[in-house]
């Protein structure tokens, strides 16, 4: 834990610098901590909208930027419906960050498929920029995303700039046909169906809905992942963020804790992890 939080348990209340619609049910919120918030890609923060509660967000912006923390929010209940709600200036209280992060360092000198599904793709773009940051120690980084429609492709206006990076590669797909679409349509698990990735040398890392972590863990281990080459983003109902309350825990392991990117492997023989 670095930065300003002097007690884990007291949010710091910080001003919204910016309210970024990014698609009709999802908008980044972002904040300019000072001193800033360090944190590593996926690590998560606990958020508070005063008066209404708290919820477990992933920021989505850089770790080496930690002067300038976004979280991306899907409007999905009480506390990101009145997060929605809030304008620049208004005040958020922030406490954090939690939980281990993705395991960096495993994954250079790897092929890393990133796989994506609606605003799963926000914890990701931490990774993303982390791993743009360092991409000469990565072979490469092949990210696969879907979303329901067009409009729900959160970051679409970031897409050309990542796939310039030498690489990088992005394929994307919505759901069902839409007009105007030219692109693909299906469930990201059709993506995964031709992979042209080297499997003796990869890591997959997944972030979206309960359902879609199945289905793609199911086709991982149809293309012959292992169990050790798949994180999956478990990110579940967790309330204290320190391995306290038990509300997430899966087998031994505390999601909040020893998560919320949990290696498949450690986790796959405990009843519910895939649903
Ligand atoms: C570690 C972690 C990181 C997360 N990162 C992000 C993120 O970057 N962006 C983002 O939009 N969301 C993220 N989430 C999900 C987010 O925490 C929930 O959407 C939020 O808690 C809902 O709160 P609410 O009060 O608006 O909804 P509620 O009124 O509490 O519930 C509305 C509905 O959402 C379900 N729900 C509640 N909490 C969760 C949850 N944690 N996961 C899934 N469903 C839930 C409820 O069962 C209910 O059906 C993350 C969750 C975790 C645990």
């Amino acid at each position: 834990m670095a930065g300003i939080m002097e007690n884990i348990f007291a949010p710091v209340f910080l001003p919204l610098e910016d309210v970024i619609t990014e698609t009709p049910t999802i908008k980044t919120f972002v904040t300019c901590p000072d001193p800033p918030i360090h944190f590593r890609a996926g690590q998560f923060m606990q958020l508070t909208v005063p008066g209404v509660g708290e919820a477990p967000f992933t920021p989505s912006s850089s770790p080496y930027e930690p002067e300038r923390l976004e979280i991306t929010v899907l409007k999905a209940g009480t506390v990101t419906d009145a997060l929605h709600k809030l304008k620049p200036g208004d005040i958020v209280g922030l406490r954090g960050p939690f939980g281990k992060g993705y395991p960096l360092e495993k994954f250079y000198k790897k092929e890393i498929l990133v796989v994506g599904g609606g605003v799963g793709l926000a914890p990701l773009r931490a990774l993303l920029l982390a791993l743009f940051h360092d991409i000469d120690k990565v072979e490469r980084v092949s990210i696969k995303y879907g979303a329901k429609n067009p409009e729900e492709l959160v970051y679409y206006k970031f897409f050309d700039e990542w796939a310039k990076y030498k690489k990088v590669d992005m394929t994307i797909t919505i759901d069902t046909p839409h007009p105007g679409w030219e692109g693909n349509v299906g469930l990201v698990t059709e993506l995964l169906k031709v992979l042209d990735i080297n499997l003796n040398n990869s890591y997959s890392v997944v972030c979206g809905p309960e359902v879609m972590l199945k289905f793609v863990t199911l086709s991982l281990l149809n293309a012959k992942f292992t169990p050790k080459q798949i994180y999956l983003s478990m990110n579940r109902n967790m309330s204290c963020g320190m391995g306290i309350c038990g509300r997430c825990n899966v087998g031994p392991y505390y999601l909040c804790k020893d998560g919320p990117d949990m290696n498949y492997d450690l986790i796959k023989d405990f009843p519910g992890v895939l649903g």
